[in-house]
């Protein structure tokens, strides 16, 4: 019956191609009819839950309430603003038939919402008393993907997206930084990715925004991910949308808005921040199972093992943690072992008859050696103490492979050489054409101009003129 097809095109061969097996054979995804489009399976949709869940706590606990807005916006509402339109046109997907007929206006499926949002809050908001407005909505969208990787870039996908409305600029950024520190915090303590936040560049901007900030992950290929993003939007779609208050004063003013977005990416960083050779290696905070026990043993032996091993599950989840038995009876415990590895299972458990007669189980973990006995009595205290260790250990793993693969530089071929495998931190003039410069000759752009470190002079690695933001700008091929 040993059917050994775990394997995948290791990671260190070919880190593409290492992706892209490894999110069909871990059974987090399937292709959707539709080019582009992704159906998250049971295991994918589960890690989504788990960060949803989180991020939707934090949301809350930051004063925003949660809405729903439609799917469908009028085609017009989008030309309201004009760099947005010009923006989206390109990944737009507009339906022009409906009930049986040509509509009279075609409608865009969103792929944004901040023109149906603008359109309501103008309509929400008289009074200075109304404000700020914190609205979030968890949904889906679409932009027309050409080039669709999974969990990356599709045509469709899961996110959700932070909408608010402020009396002045100073309480719209202090907005955007809740919503940056929302998704730093994130990144770094569910997900275990030491994220670089800060701003993007003009020419890295969201279309309609005036500033926008990012949270960069480096992913083991050393490219970077942009991994969540907020832009303070000025009073351009409050312009657009006439989203309008009283101030104190009996003067009419336009809001100053914000948006802010995290997705379902998300789970392909993961993927590509702790992935290894082997396969998945999942964060315990975003593990759908933490812990798999394999019973081991056949015939009256399997009889025997599985009502204690199912029991130890049920002793586990009491404790907090999600566990999990592999009744397959069909395969091997080294098939289920090798493939528990491959989907990324922080700790493994096998329970055998000799082991049950010493009162004990082999635990083993996804990135130790080798198995060590546990006893089943100290079962749930033992794992809660190695889940937390699994989790600290990501961190820390992924922050010095960021810090090994990240290199200081001044001169260009310095510059040039860095970013083949990692980021290069480095001056900029600032200019647009010279961001494209540097992109035509090493596909590298300007991820972002990190919030933290202190300012620093110097001049453009490329073009020698003198440094337009005080500090060293992340460079690095992204996703
Ligand atoms: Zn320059």
């Amino acid at each position: 019956m040993a059917r050994d097809e775990r394997g995948v095109t290791p990671q260190s061969e070919d880190f593409s191609a290492w992706y892209n097996e490894l999110v069909f054979k871990a059974e987090l995804v399937d292709r959707g009819p539709v080019r582009g489009t992704m159906v998250i399976r049971p295991y994918g949709y589960r890690i989504w839950e788990l960060l949803q869940a989180d991020m939707d706590r934090r949301i809350k606990e930051t004063g925003h309430v949660n809405a729903y807005f439609p799917l469908l916006i009028p085609e017009s509402y989008l030309r309201r603003e004009a760099e947005h339109v010009e923006g989206f046109a390109p990944e737009l997907a507009v339906v022009t038939h409906a009930g049986g007929k040509e509509l009279e206006e075609p409608l865009v499926v969103r792929p944004t919402s901040e023109t149906v949002i603008g359109e309501m809050m103008a309509k929400w908001i008289s009074s200075h008393r109304d404000l700020p407005m914190l609205l979030n909505q968890w949904a889906n969208v679409v932009r027309w993907e050409m080039r669709p990787r999974m969990f990356l870039r599709t045509t469709e996908f899961l996110w959700q997206e932070g909408h608010t409305a402020h009396a002045d600029e100073a309480d719209a950024m202090r907005e955007k930084l809740i919503a940056l520190d929302l998704y730093a915090k994130v990144a770094r303590e569910i997900a275990a990715m030491p994220v670089v936040a800060g701003e993007k560049t003009a020419s890295e901007r969201f279309p309609g925004a005036v500033r926008t900030y990012t949270v960069e992950g480096m992913m083991r290929d050393g490219r970077a991910l942009q991994s969540g993003t907020s832009h303070y939007l000025g009073t351009n779609f409050a312009k657009a949308f006439s989203i309008q208050y009283t101030a104190e004063s009996g003067e009419q003013q336009y809001c100053h808005t914000s948006s802010w977005g995290m997705s379902a990416r998300m789970i392909g960083g993961v993927i590509m921040t702790h992935g290894d050779d082997k396969g998945l290696v999942l964060p315990p905070l975003l593990a759908p199972y933490q812990v798999v026990i394999v019973p081991i043993g056949r015939g009256d032996q399997a009889g025997q093992v599985l009502p204690p091993a199912v029991e130890l599950a049920e002793r586990l989840s009491r404790a907090g943690i999600r566990a999990h038995v592999d009744t397959r009876a069909q395969l091997s415990p080294g098939f289920k072992f090798n493939d528990w590895e491959m989907r990324g299972v922080p700790v493994r458990l096998e329970l055998g008859p000799r082991d049950l007669a010493d009162g004990a189980a082999l635990m083993s973990t996804r990135l130790g050696e080798g198995k060590s006995p546990v006893s089943l009595d100290s079962a749930p205290a033992v794992l809660l103490a190695e889940l937390t260790a699994f989790q600290d250990l990501l961190l820390r793993r992924a922050t010095s492979f960021r810090d090994s693969r990240t290199a200081t530089v001044n001169a260009w071929e310095e510059f040039a050489e860095a970013v083949t495998t990692g980021w290069a931190l480095a001056f900029h003039c600032g200019q647009a054409q010279c961001e494209n410069d540097i992109k035509a000759a090493t596909s590298a752009t300007a991820r972002v101009i990190p919030a933290e470190g202190a300012p620093e002079q110097g001049v453009c690695v490329r073009c020698g003129l003198p440094s337009a933001y005080g500090k060293r700008l992340i460079f690095g091929r992204s996703y």
